[in-house]
């Protein structure tokens, strides 16, 4: 079980997806197998907005986030699985 950063909710890896950020940039890891630090999400609108809205990108990555730049990496994922 994995914990959705929009809700809290903790689900089976096969209903998230799944993003890494390996220190620079996040990245849609589509096979479930890059290195880095996981990141899951449930697959609709409204986590994802409530990933924005509870920080939860600003706290993996602490530089700052561009939310044009996530919701790219989002539909890539969301899109390959
Ligand atoms: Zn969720």
């Amino acid at each position: 079980m994995r914990r959705c950063i929009g809700c809290y909710e903790s689900k089976p890896q096969s209903e998230l997806m799944r993003l890494t950020y390996n220190g620079s940039a996040f990245i849609a890891d589509t096979d479930g197998r890059n290195d880095g630090r996981g990141i899951y999400l449930c697959r609709n609108a409204e986590c994802i907005e409530k990933s924005f809205k509870r920080k939860a990108w600003n706290r993996i990555c602490r530089s700052g986030v561009n939310r044009e730049e996530i919701m790219r990496v989002i539909e890539g994922a969301l899109n390959e699985n």
